[in-house]
């Protein structure tokens, strides 16, 4: 017999699977809302324009080569992403105490984030909103951190706990990791206000709480760089440590490629230069060193003036579209009379909505209407398209009305 006879069956990733159990529906109804990519008004997946003219330059470029990057990746684009996520004029840049390593799309870069924080920073445990991410409790578990909840989400208000999540934080032993979701929480699609994270921030900084930011969507929040970028830029400019993870995946549609970067802002040039010898350590050993061609892709894009303003607007578009959704998934539900208050689907951000539906009538809606999301209740609004939109707002109606 099999050394392997006594494994039992694991069961499908709870986000994942969302599209194993569509493919297997033969319906020619059927809508896939559980998966966090973004799809055209015809519900196709997107390759930039910028990413196919970026890929063109890199084919008709006969010098480049597939040799090995070094192990934090392509120095290039270490450099651009930094100056992206946290702005051109960034001091802590100019004074040379952030150090960049790429890494496997975000999940690689809070995962080599956490080994370093688990493996050099006093404190070991993590706080994680409460929802947040399915993978984020297990990424830092692994890591060697020990994963804490805050309070976040309001389900009578669709919002933010905001009193919830001061009194948690405020509460969390000096010294802290605390995750932050940059913008587009997921799945709740509820952000803080500026004025709220200058709160955060303040509290954080006096009890020495060490931010690590997850920055998985970017510009697709707002529709702006800048903006989704200021809440992690609020913390640099105080002068303060804290860590930052990035992905391509969203912004440019890498999704595949597993491009990425992580960033830790120090407090001094000598600090960083002493962090990245020991982040190549952590990253020797797990892969070696991270791919070439997403990176080299991100970087063509991030260095040409013209192609990076290109990409601004189609981005820009995706933001725009997903808005879109929103607001006429509201409109459709509102001309049903749908019992309720629907406000939060035009007051959340991001890919997702946290609709509020229940694990039964997520599940009346997947049976009867071959619409497929996780049970949360989140759907992809990136998934939606206005053909689709009645569909969904039937379902809706008839699974709170049932
Ligand atoms: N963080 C959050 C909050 C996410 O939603 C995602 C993507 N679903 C990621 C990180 C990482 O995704 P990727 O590894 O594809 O960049």
């Amino acid at each position: 017999g099999s050394v392997f006879a006594h494994l039992v069956q694991a069961p499908e990733d709870p986000i994942l699977g969302v599209t194993v159990a569509y493919n297997k529906d033969p319906s020619p109804i059927k809508l896939n809302l559980g998966v966090g990519a973004y799809r055209t008004e015809e519900g196709k997946p997107l390759v930039l324009n910028v990413v196919r003219k970026a890929e063109q330059q890199l084919i008709n470029d006969r010098s480049r080569i597939k040799e090995y990057l070094p192990i934090v990746g392509l120095v290039e684009f270490n450099k651009l992403s930094a100056k992206l996520i946290l702005g051109a004029d960034s001091p802590a840049i100019r004074e040379n105490r952030v150090t960049t390593v790429e890494c496997l799309s975000g999940t690689g870069s809070l995962r080599v984030g956490g080994e370093f924080l688990a493996k050099h920073y006093h404190q070991k445990t993590i706080y994680i909103t409460q929802p947040t991410w399915g993978n984020h409790p297990k990424i830092f578990t692994l890591a060697g951190l020990s994963v804490k909840t805050y309070r976040y989400y309001d389900p009578s208000t669709r919002g933010l706990n905001f009193q919830g999540l001061l009194e948690d934080l405020g509460a969390a032993p000096p010294g802290s990791i605390v995750l932050l979701h940059a913008c587009a929480h997921n799945p709740t699609g509820v952000d803080p206000t500026i004025q709220q994270w200058e709160q955060i921030r303040q509290l954080m900084r006096s009890k020495g709480l060490m931010p690590f930011f997850d920055s998985a969507y970017q510009g697709f929040a707002s529709g702006s760089l800048d903006t989704d970028a200021k809440p992690i830029r609020m913390f640099v400019a105080d002068g303060g440590e804290c860590l930052v993870a990035q992905s391509y995946a969203k912004n440019m549609g890498l999704y595949g490629e597993r491009v990425g970067a992580l960033s830790i802002v120090c407090k001094s040039a000598d600090v960083a230069g002493r962090v990245e010898s020991q982040l190549k350590l952590v990253i020797r050993p797990m892969y070696s060193s991270p791919p070439i061609h997403g990176a080299s892709i991100v970087a063509v894009i991030l260095r040409d003036r013209n192609l990076f303003n290109e990409w601004t607007l189609e981005l820009k578009a995706m933001a725009d579209r997903i808005i879109s959704m929103r607001k006429q998934l509201f409109e459709a539900l509102r001309a049903r009379g749908t019992p309720g208050d629907w406000s939060h689907i035009i007051k959340q951000i991001g890919m997702f909505t946290f609709t509020g539906l229940n694990p039964a009538q997520v599940s009346f809606m997947t049976k009867e209407y071959h619409i497929y999301m996780t049970s949360d209740g989140r759907i992809s609004m990136a998934g939606l398209s206005s053909k689709t939109v009645p569909h969904l707002a039937d379902s809706i109606h008839a699974a709170v009305t049932k």
